[in-house]
């Protein structure tokens, strides 16, 4: 799993951080930093902070963990 935001699309709202603190946090003049390649277990917080990101900035790609790469 791969996340992706669109930091031109992102407002600093930080509703993913509240959803998934461990993949999302806010630092400085709402500067976001997140994790681009979380561990599977983090999946279904990832998930929940996609649904309620006001902007739709967030979003998932397949990654090596998924299988589907060498
Ligand atoms: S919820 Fe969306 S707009 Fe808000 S900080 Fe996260 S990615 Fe950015």
């Amino acid at each position: 799993m791969r996340v992706v935001v669109d930091l031109n699309r992102c407002q600093g709202y930080a509703q993913c951080c509240y959803t998934a603190p461990d993949a999302f946090a806010i630092r400085g003049h709402e500067i976001l930093f997140y994790d681009p390649a979380p561990p599977a277990e983090r999946r279904g917080a990832i998930e929940r902070a996609v649904q309620a990101c006001p902007v739709r900035a967030i979003s998932l790609q397949a990654g090596p963990d998924d299988g589907d790469l060498p």
